[in-house]
C-alpha cells in the first residue's frame, strides 16, 4: 500500500480550456500519477479568464500551447489579472512548465504574422517573431542539466522563432539533436529561468520525459517543504516511449 506522504502539494492549471494543444493536458495527468503513486496529494485549481490567483499560495504552475487565435483571446487576461502575481512568484523560485504558446507569452512579446505584436510578462528575457514558415516534427534534444546522458523527446508545430538575451542566466533548456527548437537556427530548445520553463514540445512532453516531470516536483517539494526528495519510479514504459522516439530520430 502507498503510504500517503505528508508534503501535499497545488498546482495550478492556467487557461485549461483555451490552451491545450496536441493532448497538453496530459502533463497534467503525468504529474498527478507521478505524485499518486507516490502518495503525495496534488490538488489541481483551473485558472482562466477573468479568474484571479495568488500564485504565491500555488506550488506548482502549468500553462499549455495554443494557436495565435487563442492567445489573441487571452494575453490581455493574462496581463492584468494573472501577470504581476505570477511575474513575483516565480522570481521567488514557483516552479513552472509552458509549452510554446503559454511559452511565447512569457517572454517579452509575441510578434504574428501579421504584424499584431501581444505583449507577454517579461518572465522570460526572450521573445517571438512568426515566420513566413511552419517549424514542425518531432523533436530529440540534449538536456545535461536534468542529468547526464538525459534527453528530451517530443513534437513541435509554431510558426514563431524564439530568441533569448540573457538577463538573470536564462539559458536554453536543451540543445536540438533532432528537428528546430526555438529558432530552427540556434540549436536551442526551450528556455529555463530560475525554476520555470519554457519549452515547444507537445505530444505532449512529460509522459514520455519522466525526468523532466521529476524536476519540476522535486523543485515545488524542496521550494515548500526543504525536501525535494522523490522515491524513483520503474519508469519501464516511460523509458520505452521515450528510448523509441529518440532512436528513430535522432539518427535521421
Ligand atoms: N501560435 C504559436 C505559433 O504558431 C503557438 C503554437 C502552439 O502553441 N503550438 O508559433
Amino acid at each position: 500500500m502507498v503510504q500517503t506522504d505528508l508534503r501535499a502539494l497545488r498546482l495550478v492549471h492556467l487557461y485549461p480550456d483555451l490552451l491545450n494543444l496536441y493532448g497538453d493536458r496530459g502533463n497534467i495527468i503525468t504529474l498527478l500519477r507521478r505524485c499518486e503513486w507516490r502518495g503525495i496529494p496534488l490538488a489541481v485549481e483551473r485558472v482562466s479568464l477573468n479568474d484571479r490567483f495568488a500564485f504565491a499560495d500555488a506550488d506548482l504552475v502549468f500553462m499549455g500551447g495554443g494557436s495565435d487565435r487563442e492567445q489573441t483571446l487571452l494575453f490581455r487576461d493574462f496581463q492584468q489579472h494573472k501577470g504581476p502575481a505570477l511575474v513575483e512568484a516565480a522570481e521567488a523560485g514557483l516552479p513552472l512548465l509552458s509549452v510554446c504558446g503559454g511559452y511565447q507569452l512569457l517572454g517579452r512579446y509575441y510578434r504574428t504574422h501579421t504584424g499584431e505584436e501581444m505583449p507577454g510578462l517579461g518572465l522570460f528575457d526572450a521573445w517571438t517573431e512568426a515566420g513566413s514558415t511552419r517549424l514542425i516534427g518531432n523533436v530529440v534534444a540534449e538536456a545535461p542539466f536534468l542529468g547526464e546522458g538525459v534527453g528530451l523527446v517530443g513534437f513541435e508545430n509554431h510558426s514563431g522563432r524564439t530568441f533569448l538575451g540573457d538577463r538573470g542566466g536564462i539559458r536554453p533548456l536543451a540543445q536540438v539533436v533532432a528537428g528546430h527548437g526555438n529558432n530552427g537556427k540556434d540549436k536551442g530548445e526551450g528556455a529555463v529561468y530560475k525554476n520555470a520553463i519554457g519549452t515547444y514540445l507537445h505530444g505532449p512532453v512529460l509522459p514520455k520525459n519522466p525526468a523532466l516531470a521529476d524536476w519540476l516536483l522535486a523543485r515545488a517539494l524542496e521550494r515548500r517543504y526543504g525536501d525535494g526528495s522523490l522515491t524513483p519510479l520503474a519508469d519501464h514504459w516511460e523509458r520505452t516511449a521515450h528510448d523509441s522516439v529518440a532512436r528513430r530520430f535522432a539518427s535521421r
